[in-house]
Order: C-alpha cells, then structure tokens, then sequence
C-alpha cells in the first residue's frame, strides 16, 4: 500500500539504494547516494535551517517495518489537538511507505518520507522531524557489509533508531546490533569526536507472546529490555563484552512490546491496511506506541561534534558517510 504525492502529502523517497555490479561473474554491491532526492528532502523549506529529528526503523525485513510506519505517518498528519485524542479510529486505513504481504522484500536501501513535519521541541524551538525507513537487515539478496552500512547509516543520521524485532530479543540479534554499531563507529568517529550515538535505541518487539510476563507497551518493553540486556555472572566473557558496549554506544535505550496486529493483517491477501480489521489490543497499543515514541522529552535533535544538525548539514554529513562506508 504506497501512495504517491499527488495530494501534497509527501511520498516515500529512495534516497540510498543498493545497487550490484557482475564483474567478470563477481557480483559486487554498492551503495548509491540518490543526491536529488537527498536534496529534495534537506534542503525543502521547513528542513534546511532547523534542526532535523529522525525517526528510523531498522531490522529483518518482512516484519512489518514499512506497515509500521504508515501509523506514524497519520499521527504526524494529524492536527495537534487531534493528536491528543482520539487519533487512530477505525475508519481510518494505514497507507505511506510501501507495505506488501508474501515473503519478496519491498524496501531496499533507505527512504525518507518527503514531508518534513514542524514540531515545537521541549524547549518551544522549531524542529523538522523526518520517517525513515531501511532496507531489512539480513535477508537473503544483502551481503553483511550492504547490512551494516545501511544500518550505521540510519543509525548515524537518526534521533531514534526502532529496532524491529518478532516475538523476542534474542542473543544473535543483540550479536548484529553490536556489530553494526562498532562498523558505524569506524566511520562516525572520523566525523564526530565524541563516539557516542545520541541517537535513543528503543527494542520494538512486534507478535509478543508472554504478556502475562512482561505486559504489552512501553513498561513491559522497559522491563523486559532491561532483563535481557543485564550483565550475568554467568555469562560468557564475549555476552558480557557486547552487552557492555552497547549500554555504552547507547545510553538512552527503551523498549516497547507489540501484540500480534491479528491474523486479517497477516493472512488475508488482499488486506488493505484497514483499521478495522487489526485486533483491538494492537490497535490499542499502536496508539500507545506512536505518541511515545515522538514524544517531545523522547525526540532529540542530531548532534554531531556536539552541534546541532541542520537539514543543509544533514545533507553534507550524509555525503560524508557515504562517501566513507563506500571506502
Ligand atoms: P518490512 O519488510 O519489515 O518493511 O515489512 P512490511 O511492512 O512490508 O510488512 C510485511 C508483512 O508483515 C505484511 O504482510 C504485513 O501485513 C505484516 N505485518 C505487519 N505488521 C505485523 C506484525 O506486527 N506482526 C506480523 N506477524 N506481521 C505483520
Ligand atoms: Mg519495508
């Protein structure tokens, strides 16, 4: 379910894709910096002089990423006041970045919604947040290094980098999150001395399975999030290291717990992204999830060197890192 600007509403642009190359029979990958659509989308109006905040989402692909998505899109769409009530109804149909059932891959590389959307920050100050949606980690046609540049990519250039994951958080998860952090490391530390992402880490754990452990939303989510990352006597030397590091890299880590959406969504081939047909609990959730998530106290703006990072400086550091990870 994609629609494109025809209304003004903004469409999802590619603005890094994946592209490969057979050299005398060796497929080579690269990544490619779309500058057109980069340009489009820093340098509109509302982006360019304030200062950016993006929403990320990262992960497998076919676990809904893309669908998630659309939910923030109509929060963001909406009025303020609105916002505040009653925001999600079950009239509504979720639409905006391209969501498909059956196991081929939509998304590849990473998009930005074209829209910018003005908030006022905690402070009262104007800020341009942008959605962002990656290419899902490890499926079958990326190689490890594809995964990892897009992924230190979103991870450099977000506010908040969702991490996408069905029924649990499991070790080898934990593995790749920690490998692609320090691989974005190589490059973000020739472009910022600090080393540290200020970039909020939230745990999204979709089809969760134990509420009766840890409750849907975002205290069950903290709690269980806390649990797995905990540092245990018993441990391996190595999962002591990687949690370490992380808590490291990511000072600011959170975590939300996802009913399942409910088997129309997943089942029925031609679901249309109505609200109607999800299961109440999820929709419940989803309107839990959204406003925390953008939450002004959550929303921090880029800092890189411990500046602001302005729409016209997005788009130099994103050549920057592009121009890195490709070396
Ligand atoms: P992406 O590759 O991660 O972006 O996945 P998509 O957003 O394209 O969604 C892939 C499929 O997952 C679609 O058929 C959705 O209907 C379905 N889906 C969306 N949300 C969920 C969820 O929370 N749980 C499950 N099990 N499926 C979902
Ligand atoms: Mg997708």
């Amino acid at each position: 379910m994609a629609f494109s600007d025809v209304s003004g509403r903004g469409e999802s642009l590619e603005i890094i894709r994946i592209t490969s190359n057979d050299t005398n029979g060796e497929i080579l990958h690269e990544l490619e910096l779309i500058e057109e659509n980069l340009e489009k989308i820093m340098c509109h109006p509302e982006v360019k002089e304030n200062p950016v905040q993006i929403v990320s989402i990262a992960g497998a692909f076919r676990k809904g990423k893309s669908f998630l998505l659309g939910f923030f899109l109509k929060y963001l769409q909406m009025d303020i006041q609105l916002q505040e009530c009653d925001w999600l109804s079950e009239r509504d149909k979720i639409e905006g970045f391209e969501w498909r059932g059956g196991s081929e891959r939509v998304t590849s590389g990473i998009q930005i919604w074209s829209k910018p959307f003005v908030c006022q920050n905690k402070f009262g100050e104007k800020v341009a947040v942008l959605l962002m949606d990656t290419q899902g980690v490890f499926d079958n046609e990326s190689t490890v290094q594809d995964c990892a540049s897009i992924f230190a990519l979103s991870n450099l250039i977000s506010s908040v980098q969702i991490y996408n994951l069905m029924q649990q958080l499991q070790e080898d998860d934990l593995q790749h999150l920690e490998f692609f952090t320090e691989f974005g490391k190589l490059v973000s530390e020739q472009a910022d001395e600090t080393g540290v992402s200020n970039s909020r880490l939230i745990f999204l754990i979709r089809d969760w399975g134990c509420p009766y452990e840890y409750p849907y939303g975002k205290e069950g989510g903290e709690a269980y999030t806390r649990e797995k990352l905990k540092i245990k006597s018993n441990h391996h030397e190595e999962l002591k290291r990687i949690r370490r590091n992380l808590s490291r890299c990511f000072p600011n880590i959170g975590g939300f717990l996802l009913p399942h959406p409910g088997k129309a969504v997943v089942t029925k081939q031609t679901y249309d992204g109505t609200v109607k047909e999800m299961d109440d609990d999820f929709v419940e959730m989803v309107k839990l999830l959204v406003p925390y998530i953008l939450s002004r106290d959550m929303m921090m703006t880029k800092r890189i060197n411990g500046m602001e990072v302005t729409g016209k400086d997005m788009s130099k550091y994103v050549r920057a890192f592009v121009r890195l990870l490709k070396n």
